[in-house]
């Protein structure tokens, strides 16, 4: 049975702007195994320089990228998939169909790379829960969009489960409550699910669309490893005068 190594690339962070929108820092995770390199989720444009700096660290060529999973169709998740163009890009059909059929919105969708993947030669369009790649399994969890998707993989030390944004952090999976959802009664269920596959295994690894990776160890989940997050500002009169706002002072364990 593939069993996938775990090469965490960008950490997601549970937070929005006050002023200027959404942050976008989701999760973005390369697994290693069977001959495959799987990029789960791709990040935003933003990212795009960071990804080409970590995949490098770990010796891989964009082109080395066999499969891209999108979670869902948001930008933040979507955007960066035509970065890797041997890459077979895997989605919810629902959410292509949705994706394309709203155009253009006020909702974070990039319609023309939702009208792209809808004619891609490269799409693989999921249609059903169950094992669509040697291991690794999806499961819809509508809501956040309609075609929202979590994926669980085989790794080496135990399951590991993608909430996406169905889940986009721990807050959400302990409330059973979503932000930003379009349908919070779906939203609700979905979580619900997520956390029952979450507990199938207690080796799960949780990794949130927005949030560090979690385990559910004892009565609740507790996060795996150390929050990194930061911004440095140009306040002053030159380059490197910069003020520096560490964002992991609260809720870090
Ligand atoms: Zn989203």
């Amino acid at each position: 049975m593939t069993r996938y190594r775990f090469l965490p690339l960008v950490q997601g962070f549970p937070g929005k702007s006050t002023e200027h929108g959404g942050l976008g820092w989701s999760s973005v995770t390369l697994l290693d195994g069977g001959g495959r390199l799987v990029l789960v989720d791709s990040g935003g444009f933003g990212m795009r320089s960071l990804l080409e700096s970590r995949l490098d660290a770990h010796g891989i060529a964009p082109a080395d990228v066999t499969d891209v999973l999108l979670s869902h169709a948001h930008y933040d998740h979507a955007a960066n998939y035509p970065l890797f163009p041997r890459a077979a890009v895997w989605i919810s059909a629902v959410e292509l169909d949705w994706a394309t059929s709203v155009g253009a919105t006020f909702m974070p969708l990039p319609e023309l790379y939702a009208a792209d993947l809808a004619t891609s030669q490269r799409t693989r369009r999921i249609t059903a829960d169950g094992e669509f790649l040697p291991g690794i399994e999806a499961f819809a969890v509508p809501g956040h969009t309609p075609g929202s998707l979590v994926f669980r993989a085989a790794g080496e030390h135990g399951p590991i489960l993608f909430s996406g944004d169905a889940a986009k952090n721990r807050a959400e999976l302990l409330s059973t409550e979503a932000d930003m959802s379009l349908d919070p009664a779906a939203s609700g269920a979905s979580i619900r699910r997520i956390r029952a596959l979450w507990r199938e295994s207690p080796s799960t690894l949780l990794v949130p669309g927005h949030d560090v990776p979690l385990r559910w160890s004892g009565e609740q989940p507790h996060y795996d490893g150390e929050r990194r997050a930061g911004i440095r500002a140009w306040f002053g009169t030159g380059l490197s005068d910069t003020t520096f706002f560490d964002l992991t002072t609260e809720g870090t364990r």
